[in-house]
């Protein structure tokens, strides 16, 4: 597959490169490089929603409900708020505040050090704070598992209190909390829930979120006519609303942009940024590390 844009030096010699050192040479030849970060890249790093991972912690959720995977899980609507919170507090331990440091995540932080970048991810998890990413790189556009809303979406405002999230991991039996350990909006009196989007309400999108939002914006903006690589890492098609269809729609504008997906499955392409294009699809974990090490690690 001939894929070709001359801008870019680096694609005359795509066929003769790996996957991993086309890649870093796209980053050194780049003068803006905008990376979207979806769940394959968590899965990639280890935190997988499925196998062990999630059976060991959900066990009892699971003889219960059958549930599949963790994000269905995540989604579900349990019986009263107790159960809620018996589920969703094991939940945000497990992939917010004692997620461990995901070696994907410090390769893409290590070279990407002393380049032109930002991040956008539709991941709820920690891990870019886990792996000391700059987090004013980092728009989180999905919400946070730490952070908490009004169910109502009363007041755009979200909270959080960790020492409240392992007393619930801990003094709950049978998968419910104590019912005095249930939050409530302090505004409103409705439950509180997790800091996510839903169809019908979207999403509490806090001073925080704003903030981000700008710097993402911004980023874009100051770099829009420049030679840049928007950079998809494990994004899938749940919601394109967020990462792919912009990035391919900002490449389709900019004719010295390039998109570069990585993904082991293949999405469909719009025509009209294919010469624009370049897929990769090897393992995401093997070519971040490979990257990394062939880069000298820097
Ligand atoms: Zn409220």
């Amino acid at each position: 597959m001939q894929q070709f844009n001359r801008p870019w030096q680096t694609l005359r010699m795509e066929s003769s490169l790996s996957q991993a050192d086309l890649l870093n040479q796209l980053i050194e030849e780049a003068e803006a490089i905008v990376i979207g970060i979806g769940a394959g890249m968590s899965a990639a790093a280890g935190f997988t929603y499925v196998g062990k991972r999630f059976t060991n912690a959900f066990g009892d959720f699971i003889a219960k409900y059958r549930f599949f995977d963790m994000l269905q899980a995540s989604l579900f609507d349990f019986e009263d708020e107790q159960e809620y919170w018996a589920f969703q507090s094991r939940f945000s331990l497990l992939n917010y505040f004692d997620q461990p440091v995901g070696q994907a995540y410090v390769d893409l932080r290590q070279m990407l050090a002393g380049k032109n970048y930002h991040v956008i991810t539709t991941n709820a998890d920690n891990a870019f704070y886990a792996a000391d990413f700059d987090m004013d790189k980092v728009f989180r556009i999905q919400g946070e598992y730490g952070l908490w809303q009004c169910s109502e979406h009363c007041h755009q405002k979200t909270y959080q209190d960790e020492a409240l999230i392992r007393q619930m991991a801990r003094e709950q039996s049978d998968m419910k909390i104590p019912a005095d350990l249930v939050p409530y909006c302090p505004k409103c009196g409705a439950g509180l829930e997790v800091n996510k989007r839903n169809e019908e309400k979207g999403m509490v999108e806090d001073a925080h979120f704003h903030e981000q939002k700008e710097r993402y914006e911004q980023f874009l903006k100051e770099n829009q006519d420049k030679k840049v690589l928007f950079w998809e890492i494990g994004v899938g098609h749940t919601t394109p609303q967020f990462i792919k269809h912009p990035f391919q729609q900002m490449t389709e504008e900019n004719a010295k942009a390039l998109f570069v997906t990585m993904n082991q499955k293949e999405y469909f392409i719009p025509h009209a940024i294919r010469p624009q294009t370049v897929q990769i699809d090897e393992d995401i974990a093997d070519v971040l590390r490979v990257m990394q090490v062939n880069n000298g690690g820097h």
